[in-house]
């Protein structure tokens, strides 16, 4: 089973790509998370892509789709995969129906993660994140059991440098004009599964879960 995770940035995509992923034993390929790692071991993609991040503006669709089509290429799980935070632009999109064609494969549903913008700058300025593993705290919602200390791993979490008001703004915007068309260009072949992420990460997932029974998956 092949899935995309859509929505805004801070919508909750990762928490609930999370719990989709280790449900059905799938690949988690983030974009965002791929990124980071570039960026954390100063490779030369890293180097790049930090200088459009840290604006909140898009890397470059050349640069993000030939990281896309190598992870694609070299999947870790037979059962199928998640894409988070890709595509983004209806450019990328395309591209993907390429690739995942001469792979002989499809995408076989799009979750749609909704959440409200002030919802949004809210949970993402109080955000805090494992410099080790990943893992996501909220100082205000859901805080380390330990200060500054990782639940999962016992690593230090921060704050992520994209994670300011400023550049949340930045990247509501972004997401607004080059990645929301996606919702429509996906509608139209019957893929959107939605789910609402105002309430709850559990009540959000359980709407994608019935969402994706209804298509058979
Ligand atoms: P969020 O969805 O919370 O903004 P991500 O971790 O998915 O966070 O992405 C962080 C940043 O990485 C984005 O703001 C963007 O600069 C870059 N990025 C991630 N995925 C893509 C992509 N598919 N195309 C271009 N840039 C991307
Ligand atoms: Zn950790």
């Amino acid at each position: 089973m092949n899935l995309i995770i859509m929505g805004a940035p801070g919508s909750g995509k990762g928490t609930t790509a999370t719990v989709i992923r280790e449900k059905f034993g799938l690949d988690h390929i983030s974009t965002g998370d791929l990124f980071r790692y570039n960026i954390k071991e100063n490779t030369p993609l890293g180097i790049e892509a930090k200088s459009y991040i840290d604006k909140g503006a898009l890397v470059p669709d050349d640069v993000t789709i030939r990281m896309v089509e190598d992870r694609l290429k070299n999947l870790k799980s037979d059962k199928g995969f998640i894409l988070d935070g890709f595509p983004r632009t209806i450019a990328q999109a395309e591209a993907l129906d390429k690739i995942l064609e001469a792979l002989g494969s499809k995408i076989d549903a799009v979750m749609y993660v909704v959440t409200d913008d002030e919802v949004i700058i809210d949970r993402v300025t109080t955000r805090r994140v494992c410099e080790k593993c990943g893992a996501s705290f909220n100082i205000k919602y859901m805080p380390s059991k330990v200060e500054g200390v990782c639940d999962v791993c016992g690593g230090k979490t921060i704050q992520r440098s994209d994670d300011n008001p400023e550049t949340v703004q930045s990247r509501l915007d972004t997401y607004r004009k080059n990645t929301a068309p996606l919702i429509d260009f996906y509608a139209a072949r019957g893929l959107i599964v939605e789910g609402n992420n105002n309430v709850s990460s559990d009540t959000c997932i359980k709407e994608i879960e019935d969402g994706l029974a209804k298509l058979g998956l």
